[in-house]
């Protein structure tokens, strides 16, 4: 694998093209700051912790409990210190260049096990597809309850430097007035390369990664004339789902899972879907454990959002899961510049996801 040779180029994210990737593996660039990993918190209950059993008088009351309340696995509770709050009506104000708008929204924690200090990827695979069906459930509660809602934003933060301050597992949900500018840019692009290609462009990314595992034969031997590198990018694969390792990603070890076919809201997904999601999410957090032990992530779904100006886009759109690992810590040129910079070459980082279980 170190026969590799080294890689200088900058990639374009296909999706947005504004984002770009540096993709420098040699030596030199090595040395730039490791993020902190984090110790596996093998701890079952903790009598200080919020979120575990027995002090459930130390949150803001239940919101969703599942199966229920007095034996819950899987709770939402709001927010104690909410980033959007429902309290201020929306209004904008406009000083000038300077925008403001109110902070109207909900912010609500999951606390995704009963276990205190139990990862991902030792969860049962049935639990992760129930937590997943608690995402979806409550996006979809939120979005029928406020029609000031356009876009409900699910998502895990591992780790201090992640975003995550309780040690306790749980992911956040921020339902917001506006639709956030990542997932604005991905559905304007795939919109727009839609309307030139009449295809997602989604899924002709996974179609390319697929075809990778192609077999070419020759056609009047029958013979095998050339077996192209297996499926490059692709990470794990299910009946319905695909973990694949994006060819222009910001983060090293990310990781993107999506929908084999073709779906624009992740809320629509059925109990099928949602079982055989757990298990590709279950084992990619597995095969990046054993690469990066411990290292802090967030990950965090991208759906279609309700929102007038995007209503044309459900077959131009193809919700996906993202999966970040924080392995360095991002440098001045990288936050100067938005060129990120990766020293493992996506193909490698792949492979090696690949070999790890
Ligand atoms: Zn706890
Ligand atoms: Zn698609
Ligand atoms: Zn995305």
């Amino acid at each position: 694998m170190n026969t590799e040779e080294p890689v200088r180029e900058i990639r374009i994210n296909p999706v947005v093209p504004s984002e770009s990737v540096l993709v420098a593996t040699e030596r030199g660039l090595r040395p730039r700051k490791e993020e902190e990993r984090v110790p596996h918190d093998t701890r079952v209950h903790v009598a200080s912790c919020p979120f575990c059993k027995g002090n459930e008088d130390r949150t803001p009351p239940t919101i969703l409990a599942v199966p229920d309340e007095d034996n819950w696995e899987i709770r939402i509770v709001r927010n104690l210190f909410p980033v959007l709050g429902t309290e201020s009506d929306q209004r904008s104000l406009s000083l000038g260049l300077q925008q403001v708008m109110d902070g109207y929204g909900h912010h609500e924690v999951i606390i995704d096990h009963d276990r205190h200090g139990i990862e991902v990827h030792e969860m049962q695979a049935s639990h992760v597809a129930e937590l997943l069906g608690v995402y979806q459930r409550r996006m979809r509660e939120l979005l029928a309850m406020d029609d000031r809602i356009k876009y409900v934003l699910v998502f895990k933060n591992f780790g201090s430097a992640a975003g995550a301050s309780i040690k306790h597992t749980h992911s956040q949900l921020i339902a917001m007035p506006i639709i956030p500018e990542n997932i604005y840019n991905e559905i304007e692009q795939s919109r727009n390369y839609f309307s030139r290609h009449h295809q997602c462009i989604f899924c002709n990314l996974i179609d390319e990664a697929l075809t990778f595992e192609a077999t070419i034969y020759n056609r009047d031997s029958g013979e095998i004339r050339r077996k192209i590198d297996i499926g490059q990018y692709i990470v794990e694969k299910s009946e319905r789902f695909i973990a694949i390792k994006p060819f222009a990603s910001r983060y090293e070890w990310e990781v993107h899972i999506l929908p084999l076919r073709h779906q624009s809201d992740f809320t629509l997904a059925d109990q099928d879907d949602l079982a055989d999601l757990a298990g590709v999410l279950k084992r990619t957090m597995q095969r990046l454990d054993r690469i990066l032990g411990g290292a802090q992530y967030n990950y965090y779904f991208h759906t279609v959002p309700r929102c007038d100006i995007f209503s044309d886009c459900d077959s131009s759109y193809h919700w996906h899961l993202e999966i970040c690992p924080r392995t360095t810590v991002p440098s001045g040129f990288e936050l100067g510049s938005g060129l990120f910079v990766t020293t493992i070459s996506p193909e490698q980082a792949a492979a090696r996801l690949r070999e790890a279980l």
